[in-house]
């Protein structure tokens, strides 16, 4: 008998829950989030878990030199490379239960649904795991991904540092997850990643599925305010050169500047690192973080401009010294075409509301979009809540992702 992809197998939508809800335990919060911080020790939990789990399913699991972890079934043509589907099973401090967890543990429900129903694919298939998604512990976010895609070396990757110090590659070691395998190198077939949307789009139009034409180019800046410290009680306000002042006001224009190019830029002053940080000091030094974002990479070239004007502006204002500097890009990402249409009519055949979506967070799939054929399904989340612990999805929203990952992953197979 011939399977017809995307008709004949379905998941176990019930299971892939059971999974969400069994994992979250690792780095469990008491209001319901998770905490799971990228190469800790409840990483090193919920790896555990999912190694464990791929191997009683027979996939071969292995661990490349930053961390990211591959779970392979083989597939009737050796000779193709790989489909990769998953995501990341970091979260942030205060993360919620199904950023990322639910593209990796969909991905781990679609392989059982194949395994149990014996259903062989043209490609290999493997589950992924990318290592520090989040950027939280290690920045730049997307860590794992990006050293795969060649956009960071493993030893730039391995040398990052927490706030404590310690390196990315110390801390993979110490949960025993920096593998042997070398770090990508190799070519895929395609990508598929399912996540949460983050976003209130899908909600707000009651779309089921979110088809993800591609991602928002997005940089990082750090601007750093130096004037001098001095005695809160003893220094006249005339005078004074208070570099918390300065990053106030940044933070203020940064606002100003994004909301200037509504309705698509978003930019944010999302931390402040004030030194000496002591309540009777005239703060000498405060760093202020710049994340920016817009679909388009003319309009973010504006907006740069602008904020780099604004801080030097504010800096001569108030007599202090500026480092300012871009510490990351990304550029528009467009996905791939032929994945986007196995997505869309993954949706449409299962009688799901679909809408086009751009995503406004960055991905995984936006590095790995670099080596291959890659696109991601979105499925709303209540109230667009995300990096939250009350971020929460429907079950049926779970089930319906889970689903159009397995048909649309079952027809680009089938079209290879
Ligand atoms: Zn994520």
């Amino acid at each position: 008998m011939t399977l017809d992809p995307g008709r004949n197998l379905r998941i176990d939508a019930a299971r892939l829950w059971d999974t969400l809800m069994e994992t979250a335990r690792f780095g469990g919060t008491p209001k319901g989030g998770i905490c799971r911080l990228a190469a800790s020790e409840e990483d090193r939990q919920v790896r555990g878990w999912f190694r464990e789990a791929c191997g009683a399913l027979g996939l071969s699991v292995t661990v490349d030199g930053v961390g990211n972890m591959f779970a392979r079934r083989e597939g009737r043509r050796p000779g193709l490379p790989p489909i990769l589907i998953g995501s990341h099973l970091d979260t942030q401090p205060t993360g919620g239960k199904f950023d990322g967890v639910l593209g990796v543990l969909a991905a781990l429900e679609a392989m059982r649904t194949l395994v149990a129903a014996g259903y062989e694919t043209n490609a290999p298939v493997e589950i992924v795991n990318w290592t520090d998604e989040e950027g939280s512990r290690f920045s730049p976010a997307m860590m794992g991904s990006g050293v795969f895609a060649g956009v960071f070396t493993p030893e730039e990757a391995l040398g990052t540092k927490d706030r404590e110090g310690v390196t990315l590659g110390a801390a993979l070691d110490g949960i025993g997850y920096r593998g042997q395998a070398a770090v990508g190198g190799r070519a895929l077939s395609g990508y598929l990643e399912l996540h949460i949307e983050q976003g209130p789009i899908l909600e707000r139009e009651e779309r089921e599925i979110g088809v993800v034409q591609g991602v928002q180019a997005m940089r990082w800046y750090d601007a750093r305010f130096t004037g001098l410290d001095a005695h809160t009680g003893a220094t006249p306000m005339a005078g004074r050169r208070n570099a918390l002042i300065g990053a106030a006001r940044f933070a203020l224009a940064v606002d100003a500047i994004a909301n200037e190019h509504a309705p698509d830029a978003v930019a944010t002053v999302g931390t402040l690192d004030v030194r000496p940080n002591s309540r009777n000091v005239v703060p000498g030094e405060a760093l202020a973080t710049v994340d920016a974002r817009h679909p388009d990479d003319a309009t973010l070239d504006a907006m740069e401009a602008e904020i780099e004007a604004a801080a030097r502006a504010i800096a001569k204002e108030l007599s202090l010294a500026l480092d300012f500097a871009r510490i990351w890009l990304q550029p528009a990402v467009r996905f791939d075409p032929v994945l986007i249409g196995c997505v869309r009519e993954a949706a449409k055949a299962n009688g799901f509301s679909a809408r086009d979506i751009t995503s406004g967070a960055g991905h995984d799939a936006a590095y790995v979009a670099r080596l291959a054929p890659s696109t991601m399904v979105f499925v709303p989340c209540a109230g667009g809540v995300s990096h939250n612990e009350a971020e929460s999805i429907r079950f049926e929203d779970a089930a319906r992702g889970g689903q159009v990952l397995l048909d649309a992953l079952l027809a680009f197979d089938a079209g290879l």
